[in-house]
């Protein structure tokens, strides 16, 4: 068997260790003679599973008391309508932060419930940069404030935590939860679909804060109410059972690393190897503005398109996929998640040089 390094930018790597653990628990999780996937959620079993998972998870990120922790599905494309239908609360207007591509769904979406104010845009620079804060025209009426912490496709990610006032923050982080501490506290809502830096496709995290559900519009599926969910422990309906397990193995697995600081360090020191190679040298080149330089997903071109397919057949035999960018910005992309190792930055950086080396 052998083992690629998978930059892929979603669904991404998992740690090998839990994929092994996974596999040694396939057909019998803890002498109880069933798979995790067999399991009733009604069940002791699947209910300890969940709990720990839960748990860890509210370890791992600091989640205060007064937080919700909601288990759901639909990953963050639902969740740009489930947010507006549970937290407009009697108003009639959002504000939303366009950074790119993933903002741009979530403002789309959002319009089908609200008046959007675009209260800032990086559009006009090519979505390289994060508009500065005091450039925001916030609405004092608005229900919240929605940003995307980072932007997968343009590779451009908040490095502050944009101070709003009163009206709450709400960040979609699928693909740079877990990988840095923060300060939960400073959001009113924190969602994310599971299978960038957490586990597979199917689970999505919802932290919100306890006084801003129970007021979600009247035609808002039960299913989608933060109140029912929250009041049913995530099981209003059947959960994603075997992605909230996986999902708890790899709190385990962070939590074993030594939790979210030490992931903070080590996602920076990949992105620092990648990136400072990428400042020394022309033949390769990142469009993103050094200060919002994501440490979760690194685009990057060549100086010449056309050795686009070279390069990637190149890095392919020497064991590395998916780092072909997203087809809407083209060049390449290295999603180097919290499960990528240095060792695979390591290898990329070198093929890099020797590709380099072959054709500049
Ligand atoms: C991947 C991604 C999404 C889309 O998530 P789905 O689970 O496919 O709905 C939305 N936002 C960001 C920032 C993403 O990285």
């Amino acid at each position: 068997m052998t083992r690629v390094f998978n930059f892929s930018a979603g669904p991404a790597a998992l740690p090998e260790s839990v994929l092994q653990t996974a596999a040694a628990e396939m057909l019998d999780w803890h002498g109880s003679g069933m798979s995790v996937m067999e399991m009733s959620h009604r069940g002791k079993e699947f209910i300890s599973i969940a709990d720990e998972a839960q748990a860890l998870l509210r370890e791992l990120l600091a989640v205060p008391a007064h937080y919700k922790v909601l288990f759901m599905q639909g990953g963050a494309l639902a969740e740009n309508a489930i947010v507006p239908m549970n937290m407009l609360r009697g108003k009639t207007a959002a504000d939303y932060i366009d950074t790119g591509e993933w903002s741009k769904k979530s403002i789309k979406e959002a319009q089908k419930y609200c008046t959007v104010n675009v209260a800032a845009s990086a559009k006009a620079g090519g979505y390289t940069s994060i508009p500065p804060r005091a450039e925001w025209a916030l609405n004092p009426d608005a229900a919240y404030v929605h940003i995307c912490s980072n932007e997968t496709i343009g590779g451009v990610e908040y490095h502050f935590t944009p101070d709003v006032g009163s009206v709450p923050l709400v960040a979609d982080m699928s693909s740079d939860i877990l990988s840095r501490p923060i300060d939960v506290s400073r959001y009113g809502l924190i969602y994310g679909g599971a299978q960038k830096n957490i586990g597979p496709a199917g689970l999505t995290i919802v932290i919100v804060r306890d006084d801003l559900i129970g007021q979600a519009l009247p035609a808002t599926p039960s299913a989608f109410d933060y109140k029912t969910v929250a009041d049913n422990d995530s099981m209003f309906n059947t959960p994603p059972t075997y992605a909230i397990y996986i999902a708890g193995l790899v709190f385990q697995w962070i939590k074993a690393q030594g939790g979210l600081a030490a992931m903070a360090t080590h996602n920076a020191a990949k992105a620092a190897l990648l990136y400072d190679f990428l400042d020394t040298t022309s033949f390769y080149s990142c469009p993103v503005a050094r200060d919002c330089r994501s440490l979760m997903n690194v685009p990057f071109r060549l100086k010449d398109e056309k050795l686009d397919e070279a390069f990637l057949k190149g890095a392919k035999e020497r064991g590395m996929v998916q780092l072909k960018g997203h087809r809407s910005v083209g060049g390449m992309r290295a999603s180097i998640y919290n499960a990528m190792p240095l060792e695979g930055v390591k290898t990329l950086v070198a093929f890099m040089k020797e590709f380099e080396a072959q054709h500049g």
